[in-house]
């Protein structure tokens, strides 16, 4: 079922929207923009109905925080209002909203309203997962990754060369966010994507954001030794940004990475080298972040930081 979410800071106008949604709907309410804004950030709601006149902060400006961050940026959001003012209606659909109801509400309407901009949604949802271009960074999107990263695995069995898998990923970048808030943390997603995504240009090479702050690197031809210095520069390159981090954790934000250089075989998966790959990344992290740690799939390991 989909799930709806009421701002409205009049509890009997937000419960009489419940009552009406509540048969095809599992509806959330609540009554401060503060408490909304948390809400949609943490729970995968498909629309969100939002008053325009709050005490705390105005629907509008809800509304901007919404489409400013890329985890909130597609969720449809439709405006209540008693203002029957065209200039609001006007500067609510500018900032996004796809729709606006008045109030007294209409319950037929309002049901209408909801069902149309949640099909919508969905559509929406759909194409953007056909879609191969991660929308925040320019890279390549996971959907693309999991399609590629196959055959070039497959490519580089038969012309008998090295191949190598790397995950990266953004050192505790959870403090960032709760730091300089969310909207910062998506360019900081997006400056790391772009610098880290420019040395990849080989017609072989694979680079995507596998996630949040996450992303993985495929790409062949390298030695064991020469895939660890390469992806040092990687690293190396982004701390060199000098992005301010939380000076209690780091001074500029960094990323950890960890990958695997194997000679793959017929017989082999694709699957279990991206494993050995998270293991390394794992092992950077605990080796204190900020570095790059590399297997050649046996007993060898590459640190940057022994
Ligand atoms: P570690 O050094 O161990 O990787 O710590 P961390 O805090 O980076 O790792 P954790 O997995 O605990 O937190 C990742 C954070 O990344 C949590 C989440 O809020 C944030 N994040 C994930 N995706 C996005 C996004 O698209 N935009 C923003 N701004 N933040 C995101
Ligand atoms: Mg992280
Ligand atoms: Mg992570």
């Amino acid at each position: 079922m989909d799930r709806i979410l009421v701002i409205d800071d009049s509890a009997v106008q937000a419960q009489f929207l419940c009552s009406v949604l509540k048969d095809d709907y599992e509806v959330t309410t609540c009554n401060t923009a503060q408490e909304g804004l948390q809400l949609v950030r943490e729970g995968d709601f498909s629309l969100v109905l939002l008053d325009v006149i709050m005490p705390d902060m105005d629907g509008f400006a809800v509304l901007k925080e919404l489409k400013a961050a890329e985890q909130t940026r597609y969720i449809p959001v439709i405006l209540l209002t008693s203002l029957a003012d065209v200039q609001y209606e006007e500067r609510g659909l500018l900032l996004g909203a796809v729709d606006y109801v008045a109030k007294p509400f209409n319950p037929v309407i309002i049901r209408a309203r909801v069902n149309t901009h949640i099909q919508l949604y969905h559509y929406q949802k759909e194409f953007r997962q056909q879609a191969t271009i991660d929308g925040l960074t320019g890279v390549a999107n996971r959907r693309f990754y999991e399609r590629e990263a196959d055959a070039r695995w497959r490519e580089a069995i038969r012309f008998g060369l090295p191949f190598s898998v790397c995950m990266l990923d953004i050192d505790k970048f959870k403090i960032y966010n709760d730091t300089f808030g969310h909207q910062a943390g998506d360019h900081v997603i997006s400056s790391v994507a772009k610098t880290a995504s420019a040395f990849f240009q080989r017609s072989t090479d694979l680079f995507a954001r596998y996630g949040g702050e996450e992303f993985v690197a495929v790409f062949a031809g390298n030695s064991a030794e020469a895939a660890f210095a390469f992806m040092k520069t990687v690293r190396q390159a982004v701390e060199g940004l000098h992005i301010p981090h939380d000076p209690s954790v780091n001074p500029w934000v960094t990323i950890s990475a960890g990958g695997v250089t194997l000679m793959p075989r017929q017989g082999d998966e694709y699957q279990s080298y991206l494993k050995m790959a998270d293991t390394m990344l794992y092992d950077a992290k605990r080796f204190g972040r900020n570095q790059v740690v590399w297997s050649n799939g046996g007993r060898e390991q590459w640190r940057e930081k022994p």
